[in-house]
């Protein structure tokens, strides 16, 4: 039986802890007071051994973070985009971790059992070409900076900023993956 909670019991600890809680600035006092802005963006896996606040030793609000499946840039371009209006970022950081889900099954598999699931969606299944599946940890590192530079809509400035990482959960360090 497991013990983790439940979204019930979750807000439950929502409640106790907005009792303590301090209030954030909003984007019109970050500017007139002048709060320091992230710098770094910081796009990851949402793997929770793999948490960039902790490996970085930043606090929430130091560096900017992303996460989903693998930390794969191409879905998030536009989001990139749009946060790099507001923040300016000076540096990108995309870091994949070993062990990652996204080894555990592979494109095909995935349409599969999707197709199963879903028969008369199958042509929809095809439609998407993929999943974030990773067959080689460097290699996926790679591809992703190479989406993010290939990229028109992004700044100059930054494009010439973006480094690939390679996270150890066993170890804790990061790799440089050039790209
Ligand atoms: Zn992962």
């Amino acid at each position: 039986m497991s013990n983790q909670p439940t979204i019930n019991e979750l807000l439950e600890r929502n409640k106790e802890l907005a009792k303590t809680y301090t209030p954030k600035p909003t984007i019109a006092e970050i500017k007139s007071e002048g709060h320091p802005l992230p710098k770094v963006l910081v796009v990851t896996c949402g793997d929770p051994r793999c948490v960039p606040e902790q490996f970085l030793g930043a606090t929430a609000g130091e560096i900017a973070v992303f996460r989903n499946v693998c930390g794969h840039v191409a879905a998030e371009i536009p989001f990139i985009l749009y946060m790099d209006l507001i923040l300016h970022f000076d540096e990108v950081m995309v870091v994949h971790h070993t062990d990652c889900g996204a080894f555990q099954f592979d494109d095909a598999t995935v349409r599969k059992v999707l197709k199963v699931r879903a028969p008369e969606h199958a042509a929809k299944v095809d439609e998407y070409t993929e999943f974030g599946v990773i067959t080689d940890l460097d290699q996926s590192i790679k591809e992703d900076i190479a989406a993010l530079k290939s990229s028109p809509l992004m700044r100059k400035e930054l494009v010439s900023e973006i480094r690939g990482f390679a996270f150890d959960i066993k170890t804790g360090l990061l790799r440089e993956v050039e790209a």
